[in-house]
């Protein structure tokens, strides 16, 4: 991801929670369980001060656009638009969030983390109501059908994510739907609250945005 080069272990230690940037590894072998608590670099030992409220916000607003690999220019651009909708500004920030392509390939298990997903995007691998789709910050809207495409079936991280699937061993959230044989997924509506990330406050997030 443009913003997210490098390391991205030392982003989770960093925010101080685990983001899930790495699909399967960020269960089997997560370097966060063994070194939780440790900021990155070589301070890390170094003990935290307690944070201001700017500096609460700032955290918060920085580990909803890690998890959701967004650059800070298109994170206030979400929140700006959010802020100029009749709904609940932080709601619909996190809406516009989980309505980028490359979440809902993600959310539809067809990718194993929001990396691989955009990857998915960003190498034509997806297409919506039945056109390839290679931009990862896409907004998908209520009725649209999202799918890999048949030529790209046979691509390791797509055989990886069926295999999976048809364990049964992934859940789609309830504004989805999921035919899991065909890799096919439709938006059914707009997400609710519950339904979205919950390590994200947006209410810290409006916060910073409004100071
Ligand atoms: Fe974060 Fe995954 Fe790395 Fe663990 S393995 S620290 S969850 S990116």
């Amino acid at each position: 991801m443009a913003n997210q080069a490098g390391p991205v272990c030392r982003l989770c230690r960093r925010e101080g929670t685990k983001l899930f940037l790495k699909g399967a590894k960020c269960v089997s072998n997560c370097t966060f369980d063994k070194r939780s608590g440790l900021l990155p670099g070589q301070h890390g030992l170094a003990r935290r001060r307690k944070p201001s409220d700017y500096g609460v916000q700032l955290r918060a607003k920085q580990r909803a656009r890690r998890l959701y690999g967004v650059l800070e220019t298109q994170f206030r651009r979400y929140f700006e638009r959010a802020e100029a909708s009749e709904g609940v500004t932080g709601t619909v920030l996190l809406q516009h969030l989980e309505r980028r392509l490359d979440n809902v390939v993600y959310r539809l298990g067809f990718g194993a983390s929001r990396r691989e997903a955009r990857q998915l995007v960003s190498h034509r691998h997806i297409q919506v109501n039945g056109r390839v789709v290679n931009i990862a910050s896409a907004q998908v809207r209520p009725g649209d059908i999202v799918e890999v495409r048949e030529k790209s079936r046979k691509i390791l991280p797509v055989e990886n994510a069926q295999q999976l699937l048809s364990g049964g061993r992934q859940s789609v959230p309830d504004w989805l739907s999921l035919e899991s044989e065909k890799l096919r997924g439709t938006v059914l509506r707009l997400p609710e609250r519950q339904e979205m990330e919950s390590a994200v406050d947006e209410q810290l997030i409006v916060e910073y945005y409004s100071r």
